[in-house]
């Protein structure tokens, strides 16, 4: 599975303890993540991540262009409730994305808990037929 990761800066610590709890489980899928995000992930678990651009700076539409081919099986986006971002648009667009194609999104540690255990259950296997059957690749 395709697996995107973004925390907003205050909650980057909470991604990073969520993603080393659950280390086994991300190494058996492919992982992107916004430039920051996924530079601290990959410091604090050697995990192999494709990295995008900082959410700033356009990481989020380059996510939500994945989303929109269908091709994000899940995503991660511990975003800051508190605090306002410059590239809240950005923001937005990507929540509506995964909405368009209902791509399981986790806002928050309580949800992220519940996809995780999902995706390692195989509620998401479905979309690897899907992706066979129309000769697209494998994850
Ligand atoms: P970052 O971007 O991972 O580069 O910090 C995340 C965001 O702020 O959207």
């Amino acid at each position: 599975m395709n697996i995107a990761l973004i925390a907003h800066d205050r909650m980057k610590e909470d991604l990073i303890t969520f993603v080393t709890a659950y280390r086994n489980i991300f190494a058996e899928h492919t992982l992107f993540a916004t430039g920051t995000t996924g530079l601290k992930i990959h410091e604090a678990t050697k995990l192999k991540i494709h990295r995008f651009q900082s959410g700033p700076l356009g990481g989020d539409q380059e996510i939500g262009a994945l989303v929109a081919r269908n091709e994000m099986d899940m995503v991660f986006f511990f975003r800051d409730p508190l605090t306002a971002q410059p590239h809240e648009p950005d923001i937005t667009a990507l929540v509506r994305l995964c909405d368009v194609y209902a791509v399981p999104l986790a806002t928050n540690m309580g949800t992220a808990e519940m996809l995780i255990h999902g995706l390692k259950r195989g509620d998401l296997n479905w979309r690897n037929i899907i992706r066979r059957k129309n000769g697209e690749k494998n994850e």
